[in-house]
């Protein structure tokens, strides 16, 4: 993987696509700075090297080309005191006189575009929008992982136009190493975890896990579609209906694989779904009408913990039950514990992303105990649906 590391970007301007995509209160100041401090590294070893760097990133989803709340200025003097450079601005991203600007650019300076979605032509990946980004610069990085998944001008064809000059910012490097370390190198035995709320939006990483992994835990919501579809009671417990078969299917198709699929044994049931409801454990398959399943018993705990301290590869995407309420939270803390403890007792390479997991694990504040906290949210998921990603391949290929 060719990273900025393998690059002297001396005299060079950097054309870097981040994602700036943060979120701005009603007077257009910055709530979460989380993705522009996540950049600074690539953007300091550039600067570092002797390079200047043109920074590109959409904000929001504008509908009809400019919108004074969703313009990257807010961003110039944030950027310019974390930087600790001047930060120049250019108000739009192709006209001659940003062309201008960019080609101005000393070692050490910092140019950033105007809000690309401006434009329709980025998200259409319109290649002559894309030869005046690309006329901008000297060679591509890409530092932006969640828009990976996009094949956009700014993030997919304008590698085109550097075939020699394009490599990975250290954040891209980190989510496509560990995505690969999991997906395509993982030691064995190899186990993924699964939760949340529905079977529907984890089916195909479930079946893709399927020619992966030694053990599969389902827990979170989506159990009872499987424990329904084994003939299982679940009372009034979530269940997708029009997916019982393919919960069928899918146990049987672990089964010709190999996989140990391991469903809960008991779980907490309550009379409501509400964080005060009564509450009591039950088998997992013998829930009685007018109760509800809300997490996962402590057996089922001790048997996922079992299986998570022996293993080499962890994955684990979707809360174990609903966790943003504090009595139905002990499974998906007991679950994050182990895989931390895993992480750093055992050495196994552990994995964590998809949304509520990475909610999950900063609630515990676990994150800095597994190996790596994926915050690429849909780029993530189709990764570990096993699509290539456009803006991956672009850079790779
Ligand atoms: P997802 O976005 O599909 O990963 O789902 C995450 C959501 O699933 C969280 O908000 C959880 O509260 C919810 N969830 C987890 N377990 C259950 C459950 N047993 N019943 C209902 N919702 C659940």
């Amino acid at each position: 993987m060719k990273t900025v590391d393998e690059y002297n970007f001396a005299a060079k301007r950097a054309l870097v696509r981040v994602d700036f995509n943060v979120p701005l209160d009603d007077g257009q100041r910055i709530t979460d700075t989380t993705r522009i401090d996540a950049t600074i590294p690539t953007i300091r070893k550039i600067l570092g090297d002797g390079g200047s760097v043109i920074l590109m990133s959409h904000l929001g989803r504008p509908k009809k080309g400019h919108e004074n709340k969703l313009s990257l200025q807010h961003l110039v003097s944030y950027l310019a005191e974390k930087l600790e450079v001047r930060v120049n601005f250019a108000d739009d991203c192709i006209s001659e006189s940003t062309g201008r600007k960019a080609a101005a650019l000393k070692p050490g300076e910092v140019l950033l575009l105007e809000n690309l979605r401006f434009y329709k032509e980025e998200e259409a990946g319109d290649r002559d929008f894309t030869a005046k980004l690309a006329a901008l610069g000297d060679v591509y990085v890409n530092d932006a992982f969640g828009t990976a998944h996009r094949a956009h001008a700014s993030t997919t064809i304008l590698a085109e136009f550097f075939p020699n000059d394009k490599v990975f910012g250290y954040l891209m490097a980190g989510e496509v190493g560990s995505l690969n370390k999991v997906m395509k190198e993982a030691q064995k035995p190899f186990t993924a975890i699964l939760g949340g709320a529905k079977v529907s939006t984890k089916i195909q990483i479930i079946n893709y896990l399927l020619s992966k992994v030694d053990n599969l835990i389902i827990g979170g919501g989506m159990m009872f579609t499987f424990i329904k579809a084994m003939g299982g009671k679940v009372g009034g417990s979530m269940v997708e209906e029009d997916l019982l078969e393919l919960a069928k299917n899918t146990i049987e198709g672990a089964k010709s694989f190999g996989v140990n699929l391991i469903l809960p044994t008991d779980v907490m049931i309550a009379n409501a779904f509400a964080n005060d409801a009564e509450k009591k454990l039950c088998a997992s398959d013998k829930i009685p009408d007018g109760w509800m399943g809300l997490d996962i018993g402590p057996e089922s705990i001790t048997e996922f913990r079992k299986i998570i301290k022996s293993s080499k590869t962890i994955l684990w995407n979707g809360p174990m039950g609903v966790f943003e309420m504090d009595n139905f939270a002990t499974g998906t803390r007991d679950i994050a514990l182990a895989i931390a403890t895993a992480s750093s007792e055992t050495g196994a390479f552990s994995l964590v992303g998809g949304g509520d997991s990475v909610a999950a694990i900063n609630k515990f504040k676990l994150a800095d105990k597994v190996s790596y906290v994926s915050t690429g949210g849909g780029a993530m998921l189709e990764f570990i649906e096993g699509k290539t990603l456009p803006g991956v391949a672009a850079i790779e290929g």
